[in-house]
């Protein structure tokens, strides 16, 4: 048996945020890693992929961007390359190849089995990600036999999927992306939009990421949000990784040749049936967006920065085809792909304690774990901030939890 003050389970910049934090703390930890550290993004992210969010943004506790395009955005093997330095900065205790296969209540604290090791702590941090697993829903097991079906998780790039049509399901910053490329790649692709949040990549010579922190929006507090479980669902804004486009949004994908139908909601005999209600979604991501690009402009205004920048606009709105088919047979031929793009969800399943509410997710205040002192939750949406979705949001909710850890430790003396 093991014995530490803290167990962190992940390796990724979360886990490692929060490494940093207790080593500042003096507090003893090991972080345990079922893979390599950034393994999520090393076997779970597709090779194209860029980061969303910009350079300039993307810093952890005590270490900032200090590359040499600022308003560039991280391909995946940098993210990699960062957050691996980023452990050896920090000095994490790192134990690679680690896999946590169940956490529970022991006397005084918590006891972790992992491969053959049993660890005892007093505090235990999971920091084990907000998509380990795709969300996928229940209408899949519909999906006709001939048809391959892929997610985010297993899709690598176009090359690896049969010849013929491509159904993305879901229009959100994944399914954009991956509509985008593998439209690129000459196989016809429909694109199923249900409700997604539009934006520009840039407003007013500015990206849309600085707008987000300038104005304040990423750092409203998760008890201060009125409906937080929707906050915590959104889907990931319609932005891709790149400062060649201003938008990429469903105007540009149609105007590209993706097919765009409304949100996928039965699969009958092999029939995909659409929603007919494409346009109402679109013209609410239209509203959410332009009443964004007014509180941005009325922050411009109050901030004295209207002569700097360039003049308020807004964009064309999201163009409906009338002809929109509600329909589309899967078993004639004409898609042999779907691919989900549905979003994702945490894995928590070898977590062995009573703190899950009725939809099973784990019952928290701002990643204090309900009803169990000593656990504490890292790296989820919404977290604690609106910016906690990102990965400069680690920075500030480590060192929340960490000070919560470090009073709990204080209160409860061995
Ligand atoms: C497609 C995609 C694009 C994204 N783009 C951006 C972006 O542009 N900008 C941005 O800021 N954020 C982005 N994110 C969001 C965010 O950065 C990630 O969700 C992030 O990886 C979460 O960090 P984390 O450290 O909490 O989890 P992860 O990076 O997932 O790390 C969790 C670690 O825990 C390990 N683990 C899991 N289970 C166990 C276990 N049982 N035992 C031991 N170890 C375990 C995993 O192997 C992994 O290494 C994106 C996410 C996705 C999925």
């Amino acid at each position: 048996m093991i014995q530490t003050t803290a167990v962190v389970v992940g390796a990724g910049h979360a886990g490692l945020a929060m490494s940093r934090r207790l080593t500042e703390r003096s507090i003893d930890h090991v972080v345990l890693e079922r893979g390599e550290v950034a393994n999520s993004w090393r076997t779970q992210r597709w090779p194209s992929l860029t980061l969303l969010t910009p350079n300039w943004q993307t810093r952890l506790p005590g270490h900032d961007y200090a590359g040499d395009d600022p308003d560039g955005f991280m391909p995946v093997a940098d993210v990699v390359a960062t957050i691996t330095r980023y452990a050896r900065l920090v000095g994490a205790p790192v134990r690679t190849a680690t896999t946590v296969r169940t956490v529970r209540v022991a006397r005084e604290g918590f006891e972790i089995l992992a491969n053959g090791d049993v660890f005892r702590a007093r505090a235990v941090v999971l920091a084990t990600g907000a998509c380990s697993l795709p969300a996928i829903p229940g209408i899949a097991d519909a999906i006709p036999p001939p048809v391959t079906t892929l997610t985010p998780l297993t899709y690598r790039d176009p090359g690896q999927l049969p010849d013929g049509g491509v159904l993305v399901v879901g229009a959100s910053a994944t399914g954009v992306q991956l509509a985008g490329e593998i439209h690129r790649s000459g196989r016809p692709v429909t694109l199923a939009a249900g409700e997604h949040v539009r934006l520009p990549r840039t407003y007013r010579g500015r990206d849309i990421f600085w707008w987000l922190q300038a104005t304040g929006l990423l750092a409203e507090r998760y008890d201060q949000i009125d409906d937080l479980t929707r906050a915590r669902h959104l889907p990931s804004p319609q932005l891709t990784g790149t400062s060649q486009a201003t938008i990429t949004d469903l105007n540009t994908l149609a105007a590209l040749g993706v097919r765009i139908v409304g949100r996928l909601g039965r699969i009958a005999e092999g029939v995909a049936q659409f929603s007919g209600s494409l346009a109402n979604v679109c013209a609410l991501a239209d509203l959410k967006m332009n009443r964004f690009l007014t509180r941005a402009d009325q922050w411009a205004t109050t901030s004295g920065l209207d002569d700097e920048l360039p003049p308020p606009h807004r964009f064309a709105p999201t163009r409906v085809d009338p002809r929109t088919p509600l329909e589309l047979d899967l078993t004639s031929g004409q898609i042999t792909t779907v691919l989900w793009a549905t979003g994702f969800r945490p894995d928590h399943s070898w977590l062995d304690m009573p703190v899950r509410d009725r939809a099973g997710r784990i019952r928290h205040d701002g990643g204090v774990v309900t009803g169990a002192p000593g656990l504490y939750l890292l790296g989820l949406p919404v977290l604690r901030t609106r910016a906690s979705t990102y990965i400069h949001g680690a920075g500030a909710d480590s060192a929340a939890l960490a000070g919560h850890l470090h009073s709990f430790l204080s209160s409860r003396p061995r």
